[in-house]
């Protein structure tokens, strides 16, 4: 079992399954919600998925239509989105663990739009778009 919070704590949650592969996303909302090059996710199952305290803090934005990052209203950590398209999955933002990951990313999707200030150096597939 996996167990994640938010920043300031409100939200707190347990994940019972295992990580999916983690990719680097750097489209440029991501790069928007998170204030960073890239953001750093897991394809999880909602059904093994938790919400163990901050449901009243947990709050969802719409970035685009019918994909929803949700994040802790009080201390604006990103937690997880969710796309309708994707019934039952949710992509986790890993930075939110507090168990220590063992898996490591597997591919940088959306490295077309990467930031002009980052340089993806290491050897991982770089795909335009997300993983074909
Ligand atoms: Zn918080
Ligand atoms: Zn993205």
């Amino acid at each position: 079992m996996l167990t994640g919070s938010c920043l300031c704590g409100s939200v707190k949650y347990e994940y019972r399954g295992e990580l999916g592969p983690i990719v680097c996303c750097h489209c440029s909302r991501c790069r928007k919600a998170q204030g960073t090059a890239f953001a750093t996710n897991s394809p999880i199952n909602e059904s093994g998925f938790s919400l163990l305290s901050g449901k009243e803090t947990l709050r969802e934005y719409e970035s685009s239509a019918g994909k929803f990052r949700a994040f802790c209203s009080n201390c604006g950590s990103p937690v997880f989105s969710r796309f309708t398209g994707k019934p039952g999955i949710l992509r986790l933002r890993i930075g939110s663990l507090d168990t220590p990951v063992a898996a490591r990313p597997s591919a940088h999707i959306y490295a077309s739009s990467h930031a002009e200030w980052f340089d993806i150096l290491d050897g991982l597939p770089q795909y335009e778009a997300g993983v074909p």
